[in-house]
């Protein structure tokens, strides 16, 4: 079941064979992008796991983990969310102290756009901190949302190479 892993598959709707990937991630928050380029300097604040915008927009990265039927490593959407002041600064004095990961969740709001699953800008996530290393976990709240249930029940390999294809052909057709 993980050999498409390795040698990829033949993709439906260029006709080349493309690799799998198990992860796609996104670099920057939303709202970063929207910043003007002449404005970075003064506005942005940004390492790869934490973004502060104006000095009072915080956000985080942080991983969404999709269980793969039939596979032991998980789908993984490297996404950004947007969090209060207090859960920021909070995170930020845990950041290498040993036992983080007993913090209780706090809430979230994705910052990234998943197309594939609607509008996912402000959709309400659990942030749950990891062992120090590792970046938080986000789980989508309301349950009935599409990306809640392919987290909760997990996703088939046919479900990781469609989502391929609409990462690499996002005009492409519908699946
Ligand atoms: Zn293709």
């Amino acid at each position: 079941m993980g050999d498409a892993l390795e040698s990829g598959f033949s993709c439906q709707v260029c006709g080349e064979r493309h690799v799998l990937p198990l992860s796609y991630s996104v670099k920057v928050p939303l709202a970063a992008t929207m910043i003007p380029a002449n404005e970075l300097d003064e506005r942005l604040v940004i390492t790869p796991d934490q973004c502060v915008i104006d000095g009072r927009d915080f956000y985080l990265r942080g991983r969404i983990l999709v269980p793969v039927i039939g596979l032991e490593e998980p789908f993984v959407w490297g996404v950004w969310a947007e969090v209060g002041p207090k859960n920021f600064v909070r995170t930020n004095e845990l950041w290498t102290v040993e036992g983080r990961e007993d913090e209780p969740p706090f809430q979230g709001w994705l910052n990234s756009e998943l197309p594939l699953f609607g509008n996912t800008i402000n959709l309400e996530v659990g942030v749950q901190t990891q062992p120090v290393g590792q970046r938080p976990r986000f789980t989508v709240v309301d349950c009935e949302h599409s990306l809640a249930v392919e987290q909760s029940e997990g996703i088939t390999m046919q479900r990781v190479e469609e989502i391929a294809v609409r990462m690499l052909h996002p005009a492409g057709q519908s699946l």
